[in-house]
């Protein structure tokens, strides 16, 4: 693209308010944009940084029913902890709105009237599946069935999160009912639809011929597989009653596809931003590059059909890249809002209060750029402790600290520059050059560790200098090396700023120096002599092994609840007859005396009173399970004719019976209440 845009429109994905925010969200979608946003205003450029709650669609009135309230008291309560869980981690939007509001419902319902009116819909009626039980339609989200791609059993009506297809509830195999689990019957409705194949000529000519060298291979590829495969009309309108009313006649208790609305989103939000027409550049002018910042189960939505619904419109820009991202997994296994397998932002900021940048740091430098990448707790609390704190908090704060030391905490003179000086300056004003050329190209990763590389850079000269052992034999000298760190000082207040802005912040306070514009960055001039620091602090602290092992023991937590949950029962033995069963003599006994047979992991010796002259001697191999001294006093069941075997060279006259949980542990299986000792069961 030639020459500089003159205005930025950076929309990031609108997340559905069903559920909290998770990391993976974060490295996928709102860091990177957050981090882009940041140096295009770093860089003084016009730029407007678009998201807001997604409100619509089935997941919502799904997640209602199921927690019985109504979808407006769902969306109100994810859309206040999606906000202010953005804004706490530092994600500097201009706006975020929501696809409930007035304006939404005035831009989409107009936005829809006008492809009408131009005659871009085909108008058909079909059959449908419907839930006679549940007596509804079964739009998108409430019909599940097999993927006829992937075979995924767990594909939805509208997209299969496996595979990544773009579906129609008819191409499921064997559909079955959210609702009720039944199997749905079809019946005739009238919906509108996009010809995508109209737009099969055009979208390959922009986007296989057009962006194959600009946008990521990853979403590049994906669009290329879809166009190839063959584009089909898309149904725009469901048979539901939460949504944006179908605004044309006959469309009675029917609403727009919130696909079709969720992207006409970013231009309400916008609209709800700016007063009057003030929004109209932002989407309709030339000069306007428009940036989406998605996952990648959206590319789909981003790159072939709001791009087709803009330009059948006519009025509006077309996106100028998509960086999606790949997905982040945690500790080896996939992000699962169902199964609680992530780490919820708003958890996260509650464990780690002023860590925003922690997280920022991780994910950023961890982020699925061109693949699946994992997060693991290791990883975070090593990434903080070797690289922020021993590497960049180490470096401002020797710098600092010297100065303070030294100098009484003022900018030391310059006196003669070596060439050692001189390397480590013209390296300084390389830098900031590189970091924006990566982050124009959304390589937040390479930019991140860039940064990181300055920081080594600073921590090198000063190992190399020794200003801690220079100052007792060249005063002089001792100050040089200082003005010349604290000059790499003052560049991190900007250049890190759109990776950790809340350091960035802390640093400049430090420094007692504002943030900079980027292309002003590393010049060597920017601490003058005698410019006073205020007092020094540590920028990062050490994440203690504790810390990370509660947050791993979480995690653990919610596997065996996941696991007990998904238990299935043993399948039934084979039938016995009644005398068989007779045959066994089952009774209730009590446990007088346990102990541990020496030598032995699993055994215990127990004494147990089932009403005899004397205790019976059982052996059991449940040491793992209990304590000897809980035991003793407990009721159990016991087998009492189990043919006596010798054990360890114990004679055990009996067997113990147990309950067995999912997980493996053990349960003693106890009357309700006291019993005599050697009551039958029977
Ligand atoms: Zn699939």
């Amino acid at each position: 693209m030639p020459g500089t845009p003159q205005r930025y429109t950076v929309t990031a994905a609108l997340p559905y308010a069903n559920g909290p925010v998770h990391i993976g969200h974060l490295a996928g979608v709102y860091l990177p944009a957050d981090i882009y946003v940041r140096y295009l205003r770093a860089q003084q450029r016009d730029v407007k940084f678009i998201c807001g709650s997604d409100e619509h669609g089935v997941p919502i009135t799904i997640r209602a029913q199921k927690e019985g309230v109504t979808p407006q008291q769902v969306v109100d309560k994810y859309h206040a902890i999606i906000r202010d869980s953005f804004q706490e981690f530092g994600v500097s939007f201009d706006i975020y709105s929501r696809t409930s509001s007035t304006t939404h419902a005035e831009t989409a319902s107009g936005f829809f009237k006008q492809l009408y009116e131009d005659d871009k819909f085909i108008e058909q009626t079909s059959e449908q599946y419907y839930d006679e039980k549940a007596d509804q339609f079964l739009a998108d989200r409430y019909i599940v069935g097999t993927c006829p791609n992937c075979g995924n059993d767990n594909a939805y009506g509208d997209q299969c999160e496996k595979c990544g297809t773009s579906l129609s509830p008819t191409e499921l195999i064997n559909p079955r009912s959210m609702l009720s689990g039944n199997s749905p019957i079809l019946r005739e409705t009238k919906h509108w639809y996009l010809p995508l194949d109209q737009y099969e000529p055009w979208l390959r000519e922009w986007i296989v011929e057009g962006h194959k060298n600009d946008w990521k291979t990853n979403v590049y590829g994906q669009c290329k597989s879809w166009i190839d495969q063959g584009l089909h009309p898309r149904a725009v309108t469901r048979d539901l009653d939460w949504g944006v009313p179908v605004p044309v006649p006959g469309a009675e208790g029917k609403v727009l596809y919130v696909w079709f609305d969720a992207p006409i989103g970013y231009i309400s939000a916008t609209k709800d931003l700016l007063p009057g027409d003030a929004w109209k550049p932002y989407w309709q002018d030339a000069g306007t590059k428009l940036v989406h910042f998605i996952g990648k189960d959206n590319i789909v939505f981003h790159c072939i059909i709001f791009p087709a619904m803009l330009k059948a419109h006519g009025d509006y820009i077309l996106p100028d890249n998509v960086p999606a991202n790949e997905f982040l997994n945690l500790e080896g296994d996939k992000i699962s809002t169902s199964r609680n397998w992530a780490v919820w932002l708003h958890e996260y900021l509650q464990d780690f209060p002023g860590k925003a940048d922690v997280l920022r740091y991780v994910l950023c430098a961890n982020a699925p750029e061109n693949k699946d990448n994992d997060f693991t707790w290791k990883d975070f609390q090593a990434r903080n402790n070797n690289e922020l704190v021993a590497n960049l908090g180490n470096f401002v704060n020797r710098a600092l600290v010297l100065t303070h030391k030294f100098f009484a905490g003022k900018v030391p003179a310059a006196v003669g520059f070596t060439t050692e000086d001189e390397d480590v300056l013209r390296q300084l004003g390389e830098f900031p050059a590189r970091i924006g050329e990566l982050i124009d190209n959304y390589r937040f990763r390479d930019a991140l560790n860039e940064l990181m590389n300055l920081t080594r850079l600073g921590n090198k000269y000063l190992a190399d200098t020794e200003p801690w052992k220079l100052i007792k034999t060249d005063e002089a000298r001792t100050g040089t090396v200082l003005h010349v760190a604290l000059q790499l000082a003052a560049s991190l207040v900007t250049l890190m700023e759109p990776f950790l802005p809340y350091s960035a912040e802390k640093l400049g306070t430090m420094l007692n120096l504002e943030k900079g514009a980027w292309s002003a960055a590393g010049r060597p001039d920017s601490l003058a002599t005698g410019h006073q620091l205020a007092a020094a602090a540590l920028l990062f602290d050490k994440i203690e092994d504790a810390t990370v092992e509660a947050q791993v023991q979480k995690l653990l937590d919610t596997k065996k609840a996941n696991e007990l949950a998904a238990a299935v029962a043993a399948p039934a033995k084979d039938d016995v007859s009644f005398e068989q069963f007779q045959t066994m003599d089952l009774r209730i006994g009590t446990i007088v005396a346990a102990e541990k047979v020496a030598k032995t992991k699993k055994l215990l010796k127990l004494s147990v009173d089932l009403g005899f002259d004397e205790p019976r001697t059982i052996v059991s191999g449940i040491a793992e399970h209990f304590l000897p001294e809980a035991l003793v006093g407990q009721q159990v069941q016991v087998l009492l004719n189990l043919a006596p075997r010798e054990i360890k060279g114990i004679q055990s006259q009996g067997m113990l019976l147990m309950a067995e949980n999912a997980d493996g542990s053990l349960s003693l299986m106890q009357p309700s209440s006291h019993v005599r000792p050697g009551s039958s069961i029977a």
